[in-house]
């Protein structure tokens, strides 16, 4: 695998999109990092491939983002619900609310609408990128901007901007006037399934508002080591 950990987050898109071209695409969950990378890709390829994993418990506000993205860009998007049998055997068995009973069933409930979708969606690709930055939470302190993705059959993951600060994406978002998602005007700063995130206070860290009654780790599975 080439190092490219020295170069910038042009040189590293510039770098997957000739290597990949159509066979790679942008993760894109409402976060405002995911538009700062579809804007950046966009620069450098006409219709860059993006997918979305509707977990059927998104904030409203994360649809309306979807769809202005789909009109500023004119991308379409790909989207993956989780599989129906699974998710109507899941509910009947635990509950709508699981996830506040147990982090296990917290779990089950990533997985069934969100790990087991990511597996289809990345399924016939040769790469993802993502909008992942390394102080977001200790367990992505040590991604690299291009990875082997040993979860998902050793594809290439590209993280673009793993070295930005929560700061440059403010900067970025507001000088280039991109659409965000308007519950970062509530004071939410990290943004996944509605009954699972909430705003979180001045000087808290940002991802502190995802699964708040947990204690441990702040991830759904999708990022995961093997
Ligand atoms: S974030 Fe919450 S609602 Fe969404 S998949 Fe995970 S447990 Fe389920």
């Amino acid at each position: 695998m080439q190092d490219l950990e020295s170069k910038t987050e042009k040189e590293v898109l510039s770098w997957a999109y000739s290597n990949f071209g159509d066979s790679i695409s942008i993760a894109f969950s409402g976060q405002m990092e995911d538009v700062v990378v579809l804007d950046l890709a966009s620069k450098i390829r006409k219709n860059p491939r993006l997918f979305t994993l509707d977990t059927g418990r998104l904030p409203k506000e994360t649809y309306e983002l979807m769809d202005a993205v789909r009109d500023r860009y004119n991308v379409s998007i790909d989207v993956y619900f989780p599989d129906k049998q699974k998710l109507e055997n899941m509910v009947k068995e635990h509950g709508f609310n699981l996830f506040y009973n147990s982090k296990d069933l917290r779990k089950m409930c990533c997985g069934v609408r969100k790990v087991e979708p990511l597996q289809r969606a990345l399924a016939g690709l040769s790469g993802w990128i993502t909008g992942l930055r390394r102080d977001q939470w200790d367990s992505r302190a040590q991604i690299k901007k291009v990875e082997i993705d040993e979860s998902h059959g050793n594809i290439t993951k590209v993280n673009p901007i793993a070295d930005w600060s929560y700061e440059n994406i403010l900067e970025y978002t507001k000088s280039n006037n991109l659409p965000y998602n308007k519950l970062y005007e509530k004071g939410y700063k990290s943004i996944g399934c509605e009954p699972c995130t909430r705003p979180v206070l001045e000087g808290m860290h940002p991802r502190s508002g995802r699964w708040w009654w947990e204690e441990g780790d702040k991830e759904c599975g999708l990022h995961v080591k093997e």
